[in-house]
């Protein structure tokens, strides 16, 4: 049997995860099956609870949730209002600015990790294991070696300057890079 809080907490994923497959019901994964985005997120929320130990609702339901804001239209306030400022928060300090060039993008995220909260960085380290394993074992078909392995070096730059958050995790990390490709 579980308590209140437990039961609660359970509902709070639940209503994640629900919110989640809305709002990417028409998305696909950049890999040859072009599987259900939907299977991203949840690999994420698994990497941290199943794999890291990590179980904390508003971490949980972050990660869930990380993408809706970068890849479907919804906004910071629908996430207030349904999930608390807290999880929005934790959502917009993983979600790219969009205004800016590719380019930027991915030097402001090396630039900005050092500086998101705890939580952010627990979901950016399981974002990153994620993409790192989809990129070694189904990545988009066109991209080259090159661009694999540039990948995976990006991904390090990141995730290199947020070290020190949770030993379990970066270890993780540390195992998936090194299947660089
Ligand atoms: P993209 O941003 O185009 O794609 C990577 C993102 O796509 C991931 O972060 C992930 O984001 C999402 N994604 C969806 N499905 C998959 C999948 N099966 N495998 C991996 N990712 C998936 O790539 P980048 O711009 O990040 O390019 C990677 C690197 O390659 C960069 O360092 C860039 O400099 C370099 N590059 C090289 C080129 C070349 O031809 N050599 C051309 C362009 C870039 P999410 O977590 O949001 O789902
Ligand atoms: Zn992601």
């Amino acid at each position: 049997m579980v308590n209140r809080a437990e039961q609660q907490h359970l509902a709070t994923i639940f209503k994640a995860l629900a919110f989640s497959a809305r709002k990417h019901r028409d998305q696909r994964r950049k890999d040859p099956a072009a599987s259900p985005y939907i299977n991203h997120p949840i690999a994420l929320a698994e990497v941290l609870s199943c794999e890291a130990d990590i179980i904390d609702v508003e971490i949980v339901c972050s990660a869930l949730l990380h993408d809706t804001v970068e890849d479907t239209e919804t906004t910071q306030a629908e996430l207030a209002q349904i999930f608390g400022e807290r999880i929005s928060r934790i959502v917009m300090e993983v979600t790219d600015d969009f205004s800016q060039s590719k380019a930027k993008r991915k030097r402001l995220q090396i630039e900005h990790a050092a500086h998101i909260s705890d939580q952010a960085k627990l979901v950016k380290l399981a974002d990153k294991i994620c993409n790192l394993r989809d990129v070694a074992e189904c990545p988009p078909p066109e991209w080259s070696l090159q661009r694999r392995r540039e990948y995976f070096d990006w991904a390090k730059q990141v995730i290199d300057q947020l070290r020190g958050i949770d030993k379990k995790l970066e270890a993780i990390f540390d195992e998936v890079y090194a299947r660089r490709p």
